[in-house]
């Protein structure tokens, strides 16, 4: 089949490659000049790296270069990205600097995609575009008159180099990982760095106590099973029946830990509530630098505090707090989120994929109802982000070549509500529209497996119970997918498909 990806991120270029070995004729769509999404040279911010550890944010097949460090920077994840794309062969389907502007069904159940170079037809759509992907800055009063006075308002993902802060006054919005990251580099330059957070997060050190590394807690399934899933299995029954003080006090003992290990108290920046709540916001991992720089003096964070307005005084570019104080602001940087939107979609599809409150409706994460043709993928961001786009990936070859067997449209439907109601009560509707599903990252990857018939060995996966989930271990979902299809088809031709060298011993590891 022709099948347009829109998006060279992790979740379309990992949808490419899958597509591809099935073989279809992919054409990959992306208005940025490379590939790699948030890591795009277009998007990356001075100090921004993964919050998950090198191993667990890798695709299953490609590990990151053995010389990257723990946390690899922007460049080096979009690099790392580039550098798979070529492996698989999907540099050769890539269309990047092109923008994708509509996508519209026909009667035929094909899809019309017109972009900004000119307009193909193809069988089937993919929607990777990304949900952290176009920034959501605050519209603050005043601001024709701060930019007029010289002060510039932007948001950090059009923020690229700290000199452009050098001896600068710098307000940085947000207190999230991208608000801390930014807020580090731009301190060593600027006149002064102030933080405006309108509510403290908890932050979990990198190293817990200096020596722990936070993936043998929080990037297990034991981490995941910390946290109250919609339907419990097994270990999870007990940790929230009769072992519910034992979870608390190992999840809480964390919070209490950062307190000691940052001098929270004397600093005053304790959150409120507990370290459960880091399932409410987005998860923070602590920035190095960044309390450190508070304790030293060269940032100052204002907490619980919002900017009401812009404004210039005797010529110069100012920012008003909510608590009436008014700080100069040559440079306002806001790390203040991003808004998930699909405008190329027409109204009619789009009016299938919402519920009542904005939320997307997609089953799996993956399929909307009602829009066949449709898939989505990247609507899954977890901790582990590239292996959940990836099992999406095989997911989505799997639908369209008609081998997943799906519930009627009314129980998916009822499977979509619950999961979105039961997500407001965890996170706190903190789940940007029902397409974060941190922190139950891996129950999203055995859900998806779990309706192909496929997993990896329970041994190996009980193993990621106390050490950290390697998605190393699902290398062989793909393989053993594709040499289903394979053999209920007659093997593909349209594409010469180069398989990773690990194959044949993957293949041993997956059951299903
Ligand atoms: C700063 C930051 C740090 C993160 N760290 C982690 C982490 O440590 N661990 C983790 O698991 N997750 C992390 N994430 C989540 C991250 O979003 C995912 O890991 C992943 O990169 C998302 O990939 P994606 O392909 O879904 O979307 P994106 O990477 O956003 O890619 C979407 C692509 O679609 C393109 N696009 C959008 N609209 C159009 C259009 N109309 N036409 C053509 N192209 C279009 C965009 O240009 C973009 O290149 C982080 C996110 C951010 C922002």
């Amino acid at each position: 089949m022709r099948i347009a990806v829109i998006g060279a991120g992790v979740a379309g270029l990992t949808t490419a490659k899958v597509l591809l070995q099935a073989g279809h004729d992919v054409a990959v769509f992306d208005k940025a000049p490379d590939v790699g999404g948030v890591w795009s040279a277009t998007r990356r911010y001075p100090g921004v790296t993964t919050q998950s550890s090198k191993a667990q944010y890798s695709l299953s097949d490609f590990p990151m270069p053995k010389d990257y460090p723990e946390w690899p920077n922007g460049k080096q994840v979009q690099e790392y990205f580039a550098a798979y794309a070529t492996e698989y062969g999907v540099d050769r389907v890539l269309r990047l600097n092109t923008e994708v502007t509509s996508a519209r069904r026909g009667v035929d159940g094909r899809w019309t995609v017109a972009t900004t170079v000119g307009t193909e037809v193809f069988d089937r759509l993919v929607v990777a575009n990304g949900v952290f992907c176009e920034p959501l800055v605050p519209a603050y009063p005043g601001v024709e008159e701060f930019t007029a006075a010289g002060g510039k308002l932007l948001a950090g993902t059009d923020f690229h180099d700290a000199e452009e802060a050098r001896d600068k006054h710098v307000l940085v919005v947000g207190y999230g990982k991208s608000a801390c990251d930014v807020t580090v580099p731009v301190s060593e330059v600027a006149a002064s760095t102030d933080v405006i957070a309108r509510q403290l997060l908890w932050k979990v050190p990198r190293k817990i106590a200096g020596v722990v590394n936070f993936k043998m807690l929080l990037l297990t399934r034991m981490g995941e099973a910390l946290f109250r899933y919609l339907r419990l299995r097994g270990v999870e029954k007990f940790l929230h029946g009769p072992g519910n003080g034992l979870r608390r006090s190992m999840l809480n003992s964390v919070g209490s830990v950062s307190v000691r290990q940052y001098g929270l108290k004397k600093l005053d920046l304790v959150p409120s509530g507990h370290m459960e709540d880091i399932v409410k916001g987005a998860i923070g991992l602590a920035t190095e630098g960044f309390f450190e720089g508070v304790e030293a003096g060269r940032i100052t964070v204002r907490r619980d505090r919002t900017i009401t307005r812009l404004f210039a005084r005797d010529g110069k570019p100012f920012a008003e707090l909510s608590d009436g104080a008014e700080l100069p602001a040559d440079l306002v940087v806001c790390a203040t989120g991003f808004t998930q939107g699909v405008p190329f979609l027409a109204d009619d599809v789009r009016r299938k994929l919402f519920d009542e409150s904005g939320n997307f409706m997609l089953y799996r994460q993956i399929l909307p109802l009602g829009v066949p043709g449709l898939y989505f993928n990247g609507y899954n961001s977890s901790f582990f982000s590239p292996l959940n786009a990836e099992m999406a990936a095989v997911w989505i070859a799997a639908d369209i070549a008609g081998s997943v067997s799906l519930p009627d449209h009314d129980s998916m439907r009822r499977a979509v509500v619950d999961q979105l109601a039961f997500m407001d009560t965890a996170t706190d509707r903190h789940h940007c529209r029902g397409t974060k599903i941190i922190p139950f990252s891996m129950h999203n990857v055995d859900e998806v497996l779990g309706d192909l018939d496929l997993d990896i060995k329970a041994r190996v996966r009980a193993s990621h119970w106390l050490n950290p989930i390697d998605p190393a271990a699902y290398r062989g979902v793909t393989p053993a997918l594709l040499a289903r299809l394979a053999a209920a088809e007659p093997a593909p031709t349209a594409q010469v498909v180069r398989l990773s060298p690990v194959v044949e011993e993957s293949e041993r590891n997956v059951a299903g």
